[in-house]
């Protein structure tokens, strides 16, 4: 017996459909835990068309894009512009083969970038491994006022800017590669490195594969900025939280919204703690709110999942499950007093969900409380972050 599927997690459909004006979902199939296609809508306008996250790299996704785009009268070279809301492969992995075909614009975020900040400087409490046991108090501490706002990004653009160079120096990207792999994540202690097999894959990834489904932004852009598609002008939202770098596009002119990854229509996106965010829970929730207050939404159109109607109540529904869940870290804090991220995540999750992303959204929830002041941290005997509530 098998439960029903929640619909992101539905099989790509080929059929593609007109969900508003000028405005094409076309289905792509993807293979990622809990996802089983991701929406790429395609503006058709007099020139051709513009689409929205082109999917996975790989030719599966590109034979999809060639079949949709068919079934709508059109070619890869008829797509003058590919627009990406956020830094996941499933939402960009098509752009680089679209860009040889057609020459089409690249649109991202400024801050575009994939592949989380680079160890040495990431926010968290005791960011440093050398020093165990060194107490850092939610209270006083440096993060603490920061604005979880699109300030917050613009406060770590040198960050940012550092990696990507980094990223382009093929010596750089390699010497960050190995950094990476021989440094575990911020609340893991030096004895929980990732298996040798995975860091070897990263490793191949990041010095030679990059360029190969990595696209290159030809058109950055930020929070406010217009761009007309399908015949229309959009304004671009920057949305942080699920990514730093994730935007959404708003048409006033029909009410439409694309909204990525930000609001999905059953599940709700995962928050991870390594980020360019100081704290990417508090910005989820500042771009929670500013997505409610648009006014005129008619229809949101996710990456995944169907469109639906009511954009600002699902945002405020997701934001209540979050704050459900930091209850419940409380709650846990009880029962298991001064405990890792490894221990909360097991009592957190379900046991299928366990692993590093689940492990990540918690250190995400209880870095919240700690910047809030609601929770200590400091480092055991093993070198792991432990939370006192
Ligand atoms: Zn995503
Ligand atoms: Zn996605």
């Amino acid at each position: 017996m098998s439960k029903p599927k929640r619909q992101e997690q539905e099989d790509a459909s080929p059929e593609i459909s007109e969900v508003a004006k000028d405005i094409l979902r076309m289905q792509l199939p993807i293979q990622i835990p809990g996802l089983g296609h991701v929406n790429m809508y395609a503006l058709v306008d007099r020139n051709g068309a513009a689409v929205i996250d082109p999917g996975l790299p790989g030719q599966s996704t590109w034979d999809a894009i060639v079949d949709r785009l068919k079934q709508a009268g059109l070619e890869p070279r008829h797509i003058h512009t590919v627009f990406i809301t956020h830094s996941h492969p499933d939402h960009f992995g098509g752009a680089v083969r679209i860009h040889k075909e057609s020459g089409a614009k690249i649109i991202a975020h400024r801050a575009f970038h994939f592949g989380g900040p680079s160890n040495r400087k990431r926010h968290g409490p005791v960011a440093d491994h050398g020093h165990a046991h060194t107490h850092a108090h939610g209270h006083g501490g440096g993060d603490h006022h920061v604005e979880a706002s699109v300030d917050d990004l613009v406060a770590h653009m040198d960050l940012l800017e550092r990696d990507r160079r980094n990223a382009e120096n093929p010596v750089r990207r390699i010497a960050s590669a190995l950094r990476r792999i021989t440094t575990p994540a911020p609340w893991k202690g030096p004895a929980d490195r990732a298996k040798l097999r995975e860091s070897l894959r990263w490793l191949g990834f990041a010095t030679f594969g990059r360029s190969r489904f990595l696209p290159t932004v030809t058109h950055h852009v930020e929070h406010g900025d217009v761009l007309k598609l399908a015949g229309r002008e959009w304004f671009v939202q920057h949305t942080p939280g699920h990514t730093a770098d994730h935007i959404c596009l708003h048409d006033p002119e029909t009410g439409a919204f694309l909204s990525g990854d930000h609001v999905l229509p059953s599940i709700t996106p995962h928050i991870g703690g390594v980020s360019y965010l100081a704290d990417p829970l508090k910005s989820f929730f500042y771009s929670l709110d500013r997505v409610g207050e648009i006014r005129g939404v008619e229809l949101a159109l996710p990456a995944h999942g169907h469109p639906f109607r009511d954009l600002a109540a699902r945002a405020q529904s997701i934001k209540q499950h979050h704050h459900e869940r930091l209850d419940e870290i409380v709650e846990i804090a009880k029962d298991v007093g001064r405990a890792d991220v490894n221990t909360f995540m097991k009592r957190l999750f379900r046991e299928r969900s366990w692993g590093d992303m689940a492990e990540s959204e918690t250190y995400a929830h209880l870095e919240h409380l700690r910047l809030e002041g609601r929770a200590e941290a400091s480092r055991n005997e093993q070198g792991r972050l432990v939370y006192e509530i």
